[in-house]
Formats: structure tokens, sequence, C-alpha cells
């Protein structure tokens, strides 16, 4: 192989071609990447960006030299907009077409939007370096604040606002916050720590428009007939994959790029990060995780399987945290919808604890709150055999 091509230049994009690179590839390699800037890190975007205690070049993942050393050609600020995988081309903006040998995409996801109101300033979603610093602007306006999404971005958001000493309410149809991913008891316990902070958690309510004012938003319609005001509206309703180019391209798409254990998605092709989905071995259904760690890991497992030809099934125990005020969650495995937590070291009250998630006589989940260390050495009970049954 002479030539590959990485498209997607954040942490799984980057972690393939350092990959490629370590293990020996010595031909032609490119990172292709929409933004602008050199690849950096998303979750201190939603935390210390918005915050304002970091500024946002603290987020980059590697020095500028670092691509030269690696005699990485960067090509950022560059959108892909098709592929031809028969010819095995990519066709960059401005129609420029790059051909390849090899193919990693690493293109990740794209905020979900409401189907009304982005029009209107002071409506944010946040992905990317400019939404977290045009978010951050809006909130030195001491504005009253409404997080529509009570999931993991959302929540974390509503903590620095409300840390920032601004009201904030959080609005979301389900019954508690972070429920998908945790549960009731453990999105029970979220919600209080985020009222004991003074957030308004108003669950089992959804939105049914963004109002405005001279083309500002001044309020969200809530579909128990109440408006509730606000100068700043941050939309945290989840992400899609970021598919749409690859439409025409044979690419088998479905909830992202349909990969099989191998991460490879076509000959030559093999996908990456928030993007992909492949079927877990482990787990026996197929995955697609949208965590900071999952991007590092499977980058590297993909590189690796394009260089050396499909050496090793990706069957990672998934990783992810959130932080939360001083409360930092850490959660190893997964979480199946019904699975009921058991707490199995200190206690809600106590403010530490580590519960574990079973499924069918087994461990699958483990979740650390306040209790990072505690937490993983539950883990190796996750990584043994494979599981039935659902998998978020
Ligand atoms: C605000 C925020 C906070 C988060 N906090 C946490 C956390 O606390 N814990 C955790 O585990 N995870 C967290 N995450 C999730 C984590 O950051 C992601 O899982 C991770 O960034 C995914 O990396 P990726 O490389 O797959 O995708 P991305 O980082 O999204 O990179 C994809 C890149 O591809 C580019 N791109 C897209 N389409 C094209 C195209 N057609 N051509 C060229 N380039 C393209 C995009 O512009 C982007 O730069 C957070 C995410 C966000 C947004």
């Amino acid at each position: 192989m002479k030539n590959i091509v990485v498209v997607g230049a954040g942490a799984a994009g980057l972690a393939s071609a350092e990959t490629l690179r370590r293990e020996g590839f010595t031909g032609r390699l490119t990172l292709v990447g929409e933004e602008p800037t050199l690849p950096y890190d998303r979750p201190p975007l939603s935390k210390h960006v918005l915050a304002g205690t970091w500024d946002f070049t603290r987020t980059l993942l590697r020095e500028k030299d670092h691509y030269a050393q690696l005699d990485v050609e960067l090509r950022v600020g560059r959108r892909a907009i098709d592929l031809d995988l028969p010819g095995r081309t990519l066709l960059l903006d401005h129609d420029e077409p790059l051909a390849y040998d090899g193919l990693v995409i690493a293109t990740g996801v794209t905020p979900r939007r409401l189907p009304f109101g982005h029009e209107l300033d002071g409506v944010h979603v946040l992905r990317g370096e400019q939404d977290a610093l045009r978010l951050r602007a809006a909130l030195t306006g001491q504005p009253r604040v409404v997080v529509v999404g009570a999931g993991f971005l959302g929540m974390e958001v509503a903590a620095v606002v409300s840390g920032l000493g601004l009201d904030v309410t959080v609005v979301d149809p389900l019954p508690t916050p972070m429920v998908r991913q945790f549960g009731p008891a453990i999105g029970a316990l979220i919600a209080r720590l985020h009222s004991d902070h003074g957030v308004q958690v108003r669950t089992r309510t959804g939105v049914t428009d963004l109002l405005g004012s001279d083309g500002r938003v001044t309020g969200v319609q809530l579909d128990d007939g109440t408006v509730q005001p606000a100068d700043c509206v941050l939309v945290a309703i989840g992400a899609a994959p970021e598919v749409g180019w690859l439409r025409s391209s044979g690419v088998q798409l479905g909830n992202g790029i349909q990969c099989d254990e191998y991460c490879q998605a076509a000959p030559g092709v093999y996908a990456a990060g928030d993007v992909a989905s492949w079927p877990s071995p482990r787990y026996g259904r197929r995955l697609r995780l949208e965590h900071r760690m999952n991007a590092t890991e499977q980058g590297t497992a993909a590189a690796r399987n394009l260089l050396h030809g499909n050496v090793e099934a990706f069957d990672p125990v998934p990783y992810f945290w959130t932080d939360q005020y001083d409360v930092k969650i850490q959660a190893h495995g997964v979480f199946p919808d019904g699975a009921r937590p058991q707490v199995v070291e200190g206690s809600p009250a106590s403010g530490r604890f580590v519960a574990l998630y079973r499924e069918d006589g087994r461990t699958v989940g483990a979740l650390g709150w306040n209790s990072a260390r505690q937490v993983r050495e539950y883990r190796n009970q996750l990584a043994e055999g494979p599981v039935s049954g659902g998998a978020k």
C-alpha cells in the first residue's frame, strides 16, 4: 500500500494516522478535515472551554510540528463530498479528486436540530470549536438559559452555566436526565444533583416551538402550554452520523457506516469513531459509540486492520465519562434498558458509590460516581465472554 487517506481530523482520524506511521506505513499519508483547525479534543468544550477556564488552544491534541514529523499531509478546511469506491478516489470540495489505496473514514457526527427555531439568534448547538466559543460569548451577557435535552451534553452545559451564576432550565420529555444512558435510578440522582445547584429540571416536558422577537429567541414553548422565557437556548438532542456525503457511494449505511468486526466498510475502506457501527462479538449486536475513548481505540484498530489485513476483531469494553459540578461519573461496559443498578460500594448519600448493572445474570456495566479507581476494579468482570441481549 502506497497511499492512504484518512477523512475526518478528529480523535479517531488522528489515532489512525499515528497508528499507520507507528506500525510501519511509509507511503503517502493524507489527513483531510473539514474544520479549519488542527485536530482537537471535544470533551473540554462543554467543560473547561465553556466555563472560561481553558483557552481553546489547550484542547489541541498535538502541536503543529508533530504533523510534519509524522510526515502527514494535513488538509484541514477541506471537505470530502463524494467517494468513488471502484475507482478508489475521494472527491474533495472544489471538485478535487484524491486517489487512495486505503481509506479510513472518521467523520464523526453532527448535532440534531429541532424542526423549528434555529434561524433565531441565541439558539445554539454544541459540537465544535466555533459552537463552543459562540455559546461561551453568549453567556457573558447574563442570559436566561434553556437547555433542550437532558442527555450528558445538556447536563454538562447546565452544570457549567449554573456555575457561572446564571439561571438555567433543562427541558426533556423523558422521565429523568440521562435515562437512556443509565436508567431512571441514576437519572433521578442526576436530577437531584442539578436541582441542588439551582437548575430547574423540567422532565416529562416536550418543546413544541421556539419563540422569538426581532429575530432573537425570547422563549421556549412547552407542551404543557407554558412558555419558559429564554435569551439563550442550547439544543442538545443528540447527534447523527456524518454520512450524507457517502449516500451515493455504495458504502453500506444505516445507523452510521456499517462495518464488519474489523471496522472494514468496503474493499480498502475502514471506518472509526462516532460515525462507525460494527458488530460487537462481545455483546452480540451492533454498536455505534459516541465516546472519546472509543474514537482513539477504534481509530487505532481500523488503521491496524487496514495496514496488516484484518488481524484483530474490534471488541472493546466501552468506556465513557461525564463531569458535572464536582461529580465525575465513569461508566465501563454497557447499560441495557431495564437493567437495574445495584450499589456494591459506597452509597449515593455519601456522594461516592459503584453500581453494577446485570443482565441475564451477568454483570455488563459498572458505573462509578466519584469512584474512578474503585469502578476500574470491576472492569475485568465486564471483559469476560460474549453476552446476549441489548447494549447501548
Ligand atoms: C462538547 C462535547 C463533549 C464531550 N464530552 C465527552 C465526555 O465527557 N466523555 C466522552 O467519553 N465523550 C465525550 N464526547 C464525545 C467525544 O468527544 C467523541 O466521541 C469524539 O470526539 C469522537 O471523535 P471522532 O474522531 O469520531 O469524531 P469528531 O471528533 O467529530 O471528528 C470528526 C471530524 O470529521 C470532520 N468531518 C466531518 N465530515 C467531513 C467530511 N465530509 N470531510 C472532511 N471532514 C469531515 C468533522 O468536521 C470533525 O472535525 C463529547 C463530545 C462533545 C461534542
